[in-house]
């Protein structure tokens, strides 16, 4: 992004420190990114090489998730903690989908806005940024109340951010008051960071990205599906990533499958 970047980008804006976004975007072989951020996520890599094919199927849920969605009839989404929108973004696979489709990207880091705005269609994107946990501030933003009817079914998505919001700022009522504020037939998509028994590469790798990028919450089985509270997960319920509805032929190394959960559920209150 420093040198590779089309966006112009406030010059106050630093790419000196890494950054959750596009130390991703890097682990996803993508160009959106500092030497800042390949130094820390090469650190990161040594000690967890698996963490480039975690991401990638975390990603991959998501544009399955998207084409879910899209075939149950949802036709606006809110994307919180959007990352940089690049291949697989939620107005991508609206557009392969051919259906219409109003998507609002949300994050707390201007570098991602930034990138966003200059890319997304601006006749069915809009670009906030705001803290996921500020769900006044979101639905209230004149992005959504300009783009969204309220009264019709909203997908809220909520891949790989809930990890960054600590248990005192009580996620599962962030959670809620999304719920709580949309229509009946709204759905959530979320994927999380899940505590299993880490290896010791990936609590040295977890440790690294804590210091370093951002303080990531992992959090058990337990603990992530009391997000879903109020919400009916479509079948296969909450599954490691890669399991959720899984591609036809498609196939990810057995340890992908340990760090991570994903569902998508219809709002049910
Ligand atoms: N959702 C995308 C995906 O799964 O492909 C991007 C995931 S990326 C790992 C997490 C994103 O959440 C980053 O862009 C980061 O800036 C954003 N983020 C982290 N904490 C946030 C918060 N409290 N509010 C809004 N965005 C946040």
């Amino acid at each position: 992004m420093d040198d590779e970047s089309a966006v112009d980008l406030d010059p106050a804006l630093d790419l000196t420190r890494p950054s959750i976004a596009r130390v991703y975007d890097y682990l996803l072989g993508g160009s959106l990114n500092s030497e800042a951020d390949r130094l820390v996520a090469g650190r990161i890599t040594e000690a967890m090489p698996d963490l480039p094919a975690v991401l990638r199927a975390n990603r991959a849920f998501a544009v399955r998730a998207v084409r879910f969605l899209v075939e149950a009839g949802i036709r606006q989404f809110l994307d919180l903690g959007s990352g940089l929108a690049t291949a697989g973004s939620v107005h991508e696979v609206v557009r392969e989908a051919g259906v219409d489709a109003r998507v609002l990207y949300v994050d707390n880091d201007p570098v991602v806005t930034a990138h966003n705005s200059a890319i997304a269609p601006e006749h069915s994107c809009a670009v906030l940024t705001a803290d996921v946990r500020d769900t006044t501030g979101v639905l209230g933003s004149l992005q959504a109340t300009q783009l969204f009817d309220f009264g019709e079914p909203i997908a809220v998505l909520m891949v790989a951010v809930l990890h960054f919001v600590p248990d005192e700022d009580q996620p599962a009522d962030v959670v809620a008051r999304y719920r709580d504020a949309l229509a009946p037939g709204s759905f959530l998509a979320l994927t999380h960071a899940e505590n299993a028994e880490q290896a010791p590469g990936t609590f040295r790798a977890a440790q690294v990205y804590s210091n370093d990028v951002a303080r990531i919450h992992f959090r058990t089985r337990t603990e992530i599906a009391a997000f879903l509270d109020g919400w009916d997960p479509a079948a296969p319920g909450l599954v490691p990533a890669p399991d959720w509805r899984p591609e036809p032929g498609g196939s990810v190394h057995p340890a992908v499958r340990q760090h991570g959960l994903a569902a998508v559920a219809r709002k049910n209150r």
